[in-house]
């Protein structure tokens, strides 16, 4: 088994910590992402590949919503804090639909929430990622959405969601 020499281990707790000698600790800073809201996997039956997350995971079904700007069904299945989302398409001509070809049913995406989507898409132009959308989009219960393109992303599509506010 290797030895780590400090300069590439970040286990030790117990000393002051020179983040130069760390390149593992020098992450991120400034975020205003809070959490995973959801994962998307993307279905050809919403309601057949519910099943086996409900009858088998014993995970609630809920939410079921037609996302017309994305040709889009949706369903959430409720895990703590966070969701999986089934999503399908809607109508033919779908974006989906390619992603299905192509790929077959599988993760889609990832959606993390945030405060406050404008700014965050500002965040993400002026640090140089590449969106998709440039502006926030509505997405499922009245939430606004915005996309990074995966080729920001390592190839995983991320989705950015801000929830309405509670009135
Ligand atoms: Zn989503």
């Amino acid at each position: 088994m290797p030895v780590l020499t400090p300069e590439r281990s970040c286990s030790k707790q117990n000393r002051p910590l020179n983040p130069n000698s760390y390149p593992c600790l020098q992450v991120g800073g400034d975020t205003m992402i809070k959490k995973i809201n959801h994962i998307a996997m993307a279905v050809k039956d919403l309601d057949q590949a519910a099943k086996f997350y409900q009858n088998t995971l014993g995970l609630p079904l809920s939410g079921i919503e037609v996302v017309a700007e994305q040709k889009t069904k949706v369903g959430f299945l409720k895990i703590g804090g966070s969701n999986i989302e089934l999503v399908q398409p809607a109508e033919p001509g779908s974006p989906l639909d390619k992603f299905l070809e192509t790929r077959g049913p599988g993760i889609h995406h990832i959606c993390l929430e945030v405060d406050d989507l404008e700014a965050e898409i500002k965040s993400l132009l002026d640090k140089g990622a590449v969106m998709i959308d440039q502006k926030p989009r509505l997405g499922a219960h009245h939430s606004k959405v915005a996309f990074i393109h995966p080729k920001s992303s390592n190839g995983i599509l991320i989705e950015l969601v801000e929830l309405p506010k509670e009135q």
